[in-house]
């Protein structure tokens, strides 16, 4: 189905899922088992198989272990380009540790994610739209960790950020302090993602599990001006690699990790309960349940588009944290 069919059978949310491959350790553990099945015929439904029974989930689509990177990208494109027409997006990747949430986002270097690939279309979207349209691209880098917002372009990595309403009476929201880089190359967003990680690990004595354990975000706006007619358009995307949202074993739980664990159920759970309200059209949304929300308040609502790509790892060992995962997004959507 093309982009604008969507939107109208299903209004701007979409939720998608994507199964990880079989890890080569997984593969030589000789009782790992793979429990994820396809739908040959509907690329929408997911079969996965929990204590003897098959559970079977509707999604707007499925990648299975094999999809490319570019195949996913080509499913996310034209929400990343109607940025230039000035909407505002989000792009989140959900799921438990080790789902693959920094492989769709981020990927790895021979083999980039949406971060990087929706840098380069934007790029070349908009040099297409030049000498008519001015384009503006800027970029900033933030994290949240225990409901608090870094600033991962700073000078200085641990200063704290505030979320404010604008005076102006419009509501929108700003972040004083935030860093936000012009960007115009593939080669200025790679030194701003390399300064963007080096920040984020400074802080922290283990990055995979403070990574795990923050959402990362990466904002970019586009604000274009057509110098022939006056026009102005801004539209801003975010995308956001989401903390893990496993469940932290109550019992074990103590101090620091049960507090890191109640923020990141918190904040995921605000996130669910948004989308729920915009997608069922409730009369209030509660934004203002986490930082998160509140933060990309002006990004969920009103004509923004939203993607939850939801990550599910195939394995029997991971079966209960992929079915409260694959649960969510039947929340969602
Ligand atoms: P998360 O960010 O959810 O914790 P990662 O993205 O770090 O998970 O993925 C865990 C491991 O699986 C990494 O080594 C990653 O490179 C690998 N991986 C995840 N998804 C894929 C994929 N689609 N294809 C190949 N390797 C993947
Ligand atoms: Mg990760």
């Amino acid at each position: 189905k093309c982009h604008n069919e969507l939107v109208r059978l299903r209004g701007n949310i979409r939720v998608f899922c994507r199964v990880r491959p079989v890890g080569q350790e997984e593969l030589n553990a000789s009782d790992a088992k793979n429990m994820v099945t396809f739908d040959p015929d509907d690329d929408a439904v997911l079969h996965l198989a929990n204590k003897g029974k098959v559970m079977s989930f509707e999604l707007d689509k499925v990648f299975p272990p094999q999809a490319s990177q570019e195949e996913v990208f080509q499913e996310v494109q034209s929400l990343i380009i109607s940025c230039i027409d000035g909407f505002n997006v989000c792009i989140f990747a959900y799921g438990q540790t080790g789902s693959g949430k920094t492989y769709t986002m981020e990927g790895v270097p021979e083999n980039p994610g949406i971060n990087q690939r929706a840098l380069k279309l934007l790029f070349t979207e908009v040099t297409e739209k030049a000498p008519d349209w001015d384009f503006h691209i800027t970029v900033s880098m933030v994290e949240i960790y225990n409901e608090t917002l870094r600033n991962l372009l700073g000078d200085n990595p641990s200063e704290k950020l505030d979320i404010k309403m604008c005076p102006d009476g419009s509501g929108q929201l700003y972040v004083p302090g935030l860093t936000e880089f012009a960007v115009q190359s593939v080669e200025d967003i790679n030194k701003v993602f390399d300064l963007g990680h080096v920040n984020r690990a400074t802080a922290c004595t283990n990055l995979n599990e403070h990574s795990s354990r923050s959402h990362a975000l990466l904002i970019v706006t586009v604000s274009g001006f057509n110098s022939s007619t006056g026009h102005r358009t801004s539209g801003k995307l975010n995308l956001v690699d989401l903390a893990g949202s496993e469940r932290i074993a109550k019992s074990g739980a103590e101090g620091s990790r049960l507090r890191e664990a109640q923020c990141i159920n918190k904040s995921l759970s605000a996130l669910g309960d948004v989308i729920h309200a915009l997608r069922s059209k409730q009369p209030h949304v509660p934004f203002r349940n986490s930082r998160l929300t509140y933060l990309l308040q002006d990004s969920l609502n009103g004509d923004s588009k939203t993607l939850m790509m939801v990550q599910v790892s195939p394995m029997d060992s991971n079966v209960s944290e992929s079915v409260c995962s694959l649960k969510f997004a039947q929340r969602v959507r």
